[in-house]
């Protein structure tokens, strides 16, 4: 029976902090397909999200649906703004919820992966990480600072990701990033330059995939997901207006689960997807097929469904 295989795989998943973001949905789906699975952790959220792991608090969500338990490999501390030590402030490493961690930076990562699972250790590196500190103003209204954190956290940090990773990969692997459909449509509130970063991430995808394709065979693809309640999503404070627009105008009317954003990751990072690179896949339920609103009474202004 055909179905999707990563025993003997070893993923990273950049972005993991809670048990409801994508990134979780990702890790769990590579585990249940077989993978070992480390994760990246922001220092920030580092804290409390071993100590909810410590305390039990994940049970439920670490169940796996076919039996047995999701367990992280590795919990790395990592702030993907951050390319080598010599780049964090020395503020930032004096920082309480930094200062714990040796090197949490994309450098330092990478260098720890090597120094305990060996030279080239990795099949999959996915990267489930945004950041906008002016999320929430119009791009009219952000600033140089704003718009350039949003590029480093949300896009820069894949490209130096791919960079960094790259030669620790084994034959076959697989990247993939998150990105939105504001990327190229206007979704107002989605502000801050987030919308510029995730185009920035769509076009990198491209040009990554040509590049560590042909250095190092390796397959660089981005999922374009749907509405989510996750934590970032909910700070952006209108989150469940987009899931009800969407379900709404979707051609399927139920509204995304993480766990099929997982799905498709876990197909993408498999040896089922080897021919694909350098794409965008939607998982959106089809919204973004729609070219006109259905929301209205009756159906919307055109209706044959
Ligand atoms: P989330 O809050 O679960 O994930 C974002 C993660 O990024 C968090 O774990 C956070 O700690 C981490 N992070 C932020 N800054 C970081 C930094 N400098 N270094 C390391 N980690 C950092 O939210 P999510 O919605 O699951 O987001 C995951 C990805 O999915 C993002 O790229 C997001 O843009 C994308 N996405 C989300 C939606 C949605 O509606 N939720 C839709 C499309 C795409």
């Amino acid at each position: 029976m055909l179905s999707i295989d990563l025993s003997g795989k070893r993923a990273f998943v950049a972005g993991v902090a809670d048990d409801w973001g994508f990134g979780f949905a990702i890790a769990k789906k590579l585990a249940e397909a077989g993978a070992t699975v480390c994760v990246g952790t922001w220092p920030p959220a580092y804290g409390i999200f071993t100590k909810m792991l410590e305390r039990g608090k994940l049970a439920e969500s670490l169940q796996m649906p076919g039996g047995g338990t999701l367990a992280f490999e590795r919990i790395f501390a990592l702030d993907a703004e951050y390319d080598t030590l010599a780049d964090a402030p020395i503020e930032l490493r004096e920082n309480r919820r930094y200062k714990e961690h040796d090197d949490f930076t994309i450098q330092g990562v990478a260098d720890r992966m090597v120094a305990e699972f060996g030279a080239r250790p990795l099949d999959v590196v996915v990267h489930s990480i945004a950041n906008g500190s002016e999320v929430k103003n119009p791009l009219l209204e952000t600033s140089r600072k704003g718009y350039l954190s949003a590029l480093s956290a949300s896009a820069y940090s894949f490209v130096s990701l791919v960079q960094r990773f790259g030669p620790l990969l084994r034959p076959g692997a697989s990247f993939v990033s998150l990105t939105y459909m504001a990327s190229e449509r206007v979704v107002p509130g989605y502000g801050g330059g987030m919308s510029s970063a995730k185009a920035a991430l769509e076009s990198d995808t491209r040009t990554l995939a040509y590049e560590a394709g042909r250095r190092y065979g390796a397959r660089v693809n981005t999922i374009s997901a749907g509405p989510w309640a996750s934590r970032a999503a909910s700070a952006i404070g209108f989150i469940e207006k987009m899931i009800e627009y969407a379900r709404k105008n979707s051609p399927l009317v139920e509204a995304i689960d993480a766990a099929d954003v997982g799905a498709t990751a876990a197909f993408l990072c498999s040896p089922l997807a080897a021919g694909i690179t350098g794409t965008t896949v939607y998982v959106d339920k089809g919204y973004h097929s729609m070219g006109v609103g259905v929301d209205e009474a009756g159906g919307g202004p055109i209706s044959n469904a």
